[in-house]
């Protein structure tokens, strides 16, 4: 044994995973399995580089609907996996709904030991299309299987990609799918559950597209979104930019 493994075998188990519990008469799982298994799970999220630091407390909220936001997902991961349904946070570009997302997915995972994934939809869509390629290893199937069942989803950027017909058939299959199974799913999206200025939105200015969630997933989908999910609307300045202004580099 070189001095690297001695350096890395744990003291407390030697290494075994197991160690003597309180009573001396019986074993429980060393912290450092324990904390293997968390890394392990992390890591299989596949959560990316640039959202790798994001956490409950670093969320800053600057007006009402973020501080609403940021309860739910302190409420979300506390209640977790007891709760009625999924989040669909909806917003401008930049609000932190996926730096909420992905704070929520890493807490369950460190604290609850939680099986999820992350993925940007228009990543997973392009997934799918190239496991169709005769020359590649994958199938669809094998792309999708653990997006279908694993424990939490992560499914950022719904109704980024062009309505076709396919990319439809895709989602539906998925949410779908999630839903009979009852699985939990976080979405994100840009595009604002209803067109133009509500009467309920604040003044700091609601997105101003033009489209919707219906217009981009289609209105049987946004009724089946309804039932998997609470709706939660983030207002405010694309943080990014916000920070850029302020001067720092970002
Ligand atoms: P969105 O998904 O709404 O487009 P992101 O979650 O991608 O926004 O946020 C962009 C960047 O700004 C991320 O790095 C995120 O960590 C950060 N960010 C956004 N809002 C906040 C906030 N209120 N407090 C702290 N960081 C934020």
């Amino acid at each position: 044994m070189n001095s690297n493994q001695v350096e890395q075998t744990c003291p407390l188990c030697e290494g075994t995973g197991w160690r003597p519990d309180e009573t001396g008469n019986s074993v429980r799982r060393c912290e450092c399995s324990v904390q293997r298994d968390i890394e392990t799970r992390l890591r299989a999220a596949r959560i990316p580089a640039r959202y790798q630091h994001c956490i409950l407390d670093d969320y800053h909220p600057y007006n009402e609907s973020q501080e609403k936001a940021k309860k739910f997902s302190e409420k979300f991961v506390d209640q977790f996996p007891l709760v009625e349904g999924g989040l669909l946070f909806t917003g401008n570009c930049g609000v932190g709904k996926t730096h909420l997302a992905i704070a929520i997915l890493k807490k369950l995972i460190e604290e609850k030991g939680v099986r999820g994934l992350f993925y940007d939809f228009r990543d997973l869509l392009r997934e799918i299309q190239h496991s169709w390629n005769p020359v590649s290893q994958s199938s669809e199937i094998e792309v999708l299987r653990p997006v279908l069942e694993t424990e939490l989803l992560v499914l950022d950027e719904l109704g980024a990609n062009k309505p076709t017909m396919w990319v439809q058939d895709t989602m539906t299959h998925i949410i779908n799918s999630r839903y009979n199974d009852k699985l939990i799913t976080i979405f994100t999206s840009n595009f604002p559950d209803e067109k133009g200025d509500a009467p309920h939105r604040s003044q700091e200015g609601p997105t101003k597209r033009e489209e919707t969630l219906t217009d981009r997933v289609g209105i049987r989908l946004r009724s089946r979104l309804y039932e998997m999910c609470k709706l939660v609307e983030i207002y405010g300045e694309d943080f990014r930019k916000s920070v850029r202004q302020a001067g720092y580099r970002f």
